[in-house]
């Protein structure tokens, strides 16, 4: 199922898509839910009902311009965990700033997301940044809470698949030295259009993953190639510290942010940020 966030006349809904590609609130299928969060929470019990409604209404759904399209989760209920250096290209590529080449262990991290910025949101410019760079990314959501889970185990926790940009401003990850603050400005995280629930999403390490800026391909790979699977990455971080659901995971960005080109190229004003993911879909945001 492809769910989706979307505002009808100032009114948040939560979406999801019929057969025929259109969107219907689940609302006027009689499901009611306040948001995304608590549809994640409440999703076992009510998949079944949902996917029912959706057959019923096939031949509903919004027309384009009814609606516009926000993050899935506007309002996480926590910071957004993030997986740093997690593609083998992007530790070569930045290993001039910081080498990670000889890292044993996965690198966590984490990013506060106030309001997470639409798919077609405007990515915000502060005159004290001058390094502004986009990471594509592969999201992950949690559907109940996982404490001490196995590697095996992990799937049954995953609700679904989004995309996230990781927008980092260079400067102030690495004048703080912790990476938190130039991670976490307003607008600095884009995400979805949608979440694809996993049950959709055969093998969540073989998606072709892309990164364009004004139409220069910037970064192309395969979520194959991380190093710290989804599924790893979860059953260690839930060793000791409880998951919640509605848990969001930033899963690390493949080689070709702009950091790592030579000479560096950061976002400038107007630029237009386009970032893919097999399967999910884009998030299409400008620099404003
Ligand atoms: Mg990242």
């Amino acid at each position: 199922m492809k769910l989706y966030t979307v505002e009808v006349n100032n009114q948040q809904y939560v979406a999801a898509e019929n057969r025929n590609k259109k969107l219907v609130t689940l609302d006027s299928m009689g499901i009611k839910v306040k948001d995304m969060n608590e549809l994640i929470v409440r999703y076992d019990e009510l998949r079944d009902g949902i996917g029912k409604a959706l057959a019923v209404n096939e031949n509903a759904g919004m027309e384009a311009g009814e609606y516009r399209i926000k993050a899935p989760i506007p309002v996480p209920w926590q910071d957004v965990i993030c997986l740093g250096v997690n593609y083998r290209a992007h530790i070569e590529e930045t290993v001039d700033v910081l080498d990670f080449t000889k890292k044993a262990d996965t690198v966590y991290f984490s990013k506060r997301v106030n309001t997470a910025n639409d798919p077609d949101g405007m990515i915000p410019v502060y005159d004290f940044v001058d390094s502004l760079d986009y990471e594509a990314e592969l999201g992950v959501i949690l559907k109940k809470d996982a404490l001490n889970i196995t590697v095996e185990e992990a799937a049954a926790y995953i609700f679904g698949y989004t995309i996230i940009n990781d927008v980092s401003a260079r400067n102030l990850q690495f004048k703080h030295q912790q990476w938190y603050r130039g991670k976490s400005l307003d607008g600095y995280t884009p995400m979805g259009p949608c979440i694809v629930t996993a049950d959709e999403i055969r093998n969540a390490h073989d998606l072709a993953i892309s990164c364009y800026v004004n139409d220069e391909k910037r970064q192309e790979s395969n979520t194959g190639y991380m190093i710290t699977t989804v599924e790893e990455a979860i059953a260690e971080l839930s060793q000791g510290m409880t998951l919640k659901s509605g848990t969001i995971i930033a899963t690390g960005t493949p080689g070709g942010v702009g950091m790592g080109m030579k000479p560096p190229v950061f976002l400038k004003k107007k630029d237009v940020v386009k970032c893919e993911i097999e399967g999910i879909g884009s998030l299409v945001n400008t620099v404003g």
